[in-house]
C-alpha cells in the first residue's frame, strides 16, 4: 500500500519507518523543510533506538520526504495525520495544527479521483475526527465523507521504546465511519502479529485518553501512598511489590518518584479535564492526578534543603534531564520544575544527561551543561536524581568527587553507600 504521513515528529517518522519496514511506500510529509531534508538523507530528526537503521535501510526506496501535500496524496492511498496536538493556556487541547493539516489534505484531495482515506493517528479528544476534522475535509476537497474514508488510529508507542512498541503492539485500534475505510486501514497493519479491535472513532479517541489517564492515575496513586509511607518509615517499594501480585492490580506502574512528564500524560489527562468540563462534567480523579504530579518534583527541594538549609550559592548537581530514559526529549520533563526552583533559591545547577543536554540548554542557557555524570559531580554539595537512566545505575566512585556526599533519588534508582548520606523521595 501506498502510505503518506503528516508531520515527522516522534509517531509520524517512527511510523512511517516502521510502516516501510512492513513493505508499503512511504511518503513523509512536513511543513519544516529540515526535518524532510534529514528524512531523505537517511537521518533520523529525533533519536529513537533502530530509527536510524530503518531510516538508513528505507530512504530513497521505500521512504521519500516532501513537504508537498499534493504531490503526497496523489501518490498515496491512504494519508496518518501524525501532527501535535498541544495544550492550549487553560489545558485544553489545542486544534490548530490538526486543522491546517486537515485544510491541507482537503486541499490537495480536490482534484484526486482515486479512493483515499484520512486516518488521524495524532491524539485528539471524543468527536474531533467527525466533527472538526472531516468537516475541514469536506470543505476544502469539495468532497463527501464515503468519497474518501475517514478513520481514527490512535498510537501506543512509548518513547525509547516506539520502534519495539510500533512492531510489537499489545493492540492496534481503528474507530472509522465506515467499514471500507476501516479494512483499508486495518490491512495496513497485517504484517503484525495482534489482533485489530474496531469501533467507530469517537470511541477509538477514547480508548487513547483512558489508556494515558489510567496509567497517569497509577503513578500519581503511587506517588500520593509513597508520600505518605516516606512520613511513617515505611519502604513503599515493599508495599507496592506486593500489592502488585494481586492479578487485578498487576506490578506495572506503581513506582513512586518524582512524577510523569513528557508530551503525552500531562496534556492528555489536561485534555480529557478540559473535555469532560466542556460537557459539564467535573473530573475529580483526573484533576487530582494532575495536581498530585505537580506537587511531586517541589517535594525534591524539600527534602533537599531540610538537608542542606539555605540553597543560596550551593552547587546542586541535577542528574537527568529527560522526561524518561532512552530519550532525548524534555517536554514536561520533571527536572524543568525542579531547576527552576533551584534557581529560585539562589542555587548554581550543574547538569547532565546522556542525551537530553542540548535540548534543556533551549529552556535554562544559566545552568552549567556536563559531558559526563562525574563532572557534574564535581565539587557538588548536593546530587538530585531525576531520570531513570541505566548508566546512573552504575555509578559509585564518582559521588567521591562531591563536596559534600548527599543524594535525593527521584527515581528509586541508586543503591545508598555506607558513607554517603542517601534520601529516597518516597522511600
Ligand atoms: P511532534 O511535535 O514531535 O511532531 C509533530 C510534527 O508535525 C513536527 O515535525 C511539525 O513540524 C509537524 N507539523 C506541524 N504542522 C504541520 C503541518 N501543518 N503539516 C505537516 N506537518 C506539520 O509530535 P509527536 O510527539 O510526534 O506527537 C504527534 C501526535 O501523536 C500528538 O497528538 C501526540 O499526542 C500523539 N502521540 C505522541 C506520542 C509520543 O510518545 N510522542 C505517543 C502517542 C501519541
Amino acid at each position: 500500500m501506498r502510505i503518506s504521513v503528516i508531520g515527522t515528529g516522534y509517531v509520524g517518522t517512527v511510523s512511517a519507518a516502521c510502516f516501510a519496514q512492513l513493505g508499503h511506500e512511504v511518503i513523509c510529509v512536513d511543513i519544516d523543510k529540515s526535518k524532510i531534508d534529514m528524512i531523505n538523507a537517511g537521518i533520523p530528526p529525533i533519536y529513537e533506538e533502530g530509527l536510524a537503521e530503518l531510516l538508513e535501510k528505507h530512504a530513497g526506496k521505500k521512504l521519500s520526504g516532501t513537504s508537498d501535500y499534493r504531490y503526497a496524496v496523489m501518490n498515496s492511498d491512504v494519508s496518518f495525520i501524525c501532527v501535535g496536538t498541544p495544550s492550549g493556556p487553560s489545558g485544553n487541547i489545542e486544534l490548530g495544527i490538526v486543522k491546517a493539516a486537515s485544510a491541507s489534505l482537503g486541499d490537495a484531495l480536490k482534484d484526486k479521483k482515486d479512493y483515499h482515506v484520512i486516518v488521524v493517528k495524532s491524539t485528539v479528544v471524543p468527536e474531533t475526527t467527525e466533527k472538526v476534522v472531516l468537516p475541514i475535509i469536506e470543505k476544502y476537497s469539495k468532497k463527501r465523507s464515503g468519497d474518501f474514508g475517514i478513520a481514527m488510529n490512535p498510537e501506543f508507542l512509548r518513547e525509547g521504546k516506539a520502534i519495539y512498541d510500533f512492531m510489537h503492539p499489545d493492540k492496534i485500534v481503528i474507530g472509522s465511519l465506515d467499514k471500507k475505510a476501516g479494512d483499508l486501514v486495518a490491512s495496513l497493519y497485517s504484517g503484525l502479529d495482534c489482533e485489530i479491535t474496531r469501533t467507530n472513532p469517537r470511541t477509538a479517541e477514547m480508548i487513547k485518553y483512558v489508556n494515558n489517564a489510567f496509567l497517569a492515575t497509577k503513578i500519581s496513586f503511587s506517588n500520593e501512598i509513597g508520600n505518605i509511607c516516606k512520613q511513617l518509615d515505611i519502604n513503599t517499594y515493599e508495599v507496592m511489590k506486593a500489592v502488585g501480585k494481586d492479578f487485578r492490580i498487576g506490578p506495572h506502574f506503581l513506582n513512586s518518584g518524582a512524577g510523569f512528564g513528557g508530551s503525552c500524560f500531562p496534556k492528555d489527562v489536561k485534555a480529557l479535564i478540559g473535555k469532560a468540563k466542556s460537557i459539564g462534567y467535573e473530573p475529580l480523579i483526573l484533576e487530582s492526578v494532575i495536581k498530585v504530579n505537580e506537587k511531586q518534583p517541589g517535594r525534591m527541594v524539600l527534602l533537599l534543603k531540610k538537608e542542606l538549609g539555605d540553597l543560596k550559592c550551593k552547587k546542586i548537581a541535577v542528574l537527568g534531564l529527560a522526561f524518561k530514559n532512552d530519550t532525548d526529549d524534555i517536554r514536561e520533563s520533571r527536572a524543568i520544575p525542579v531547576i527552576n526552583e533551584l534557581l529560585d533559591n539562589g542555587a548554581e545547577v550543574s547538569a547532565y544527561d546522556p542525551m537530553a543536554n542540548e535540548n534543556m540548554s533551549r529552556i535554562f542557557g544559566n545552568i552549567k551543561y556536563n559531558s559526563s555524570a562525574a563532572d557534574a559531580l564535581k565539587e557538588a554539595d548536593a546530587c538530585l536524581v531525576m531520570t531513570e537512566w541505566d548508566e546512573f545505575k552504575k555509578l559509585n566512585k564518582e559521588f567521591d568527587m562531591m563536596e559534600n556526599k548527599l543524594i535525593i533519588d527521584g527515581r528509586h534508582m541508586l543503591t545508598p553507600r555506607k558513607d554517603t548520606k542517601y534520601v529516597g523521595l518516597c522511600w
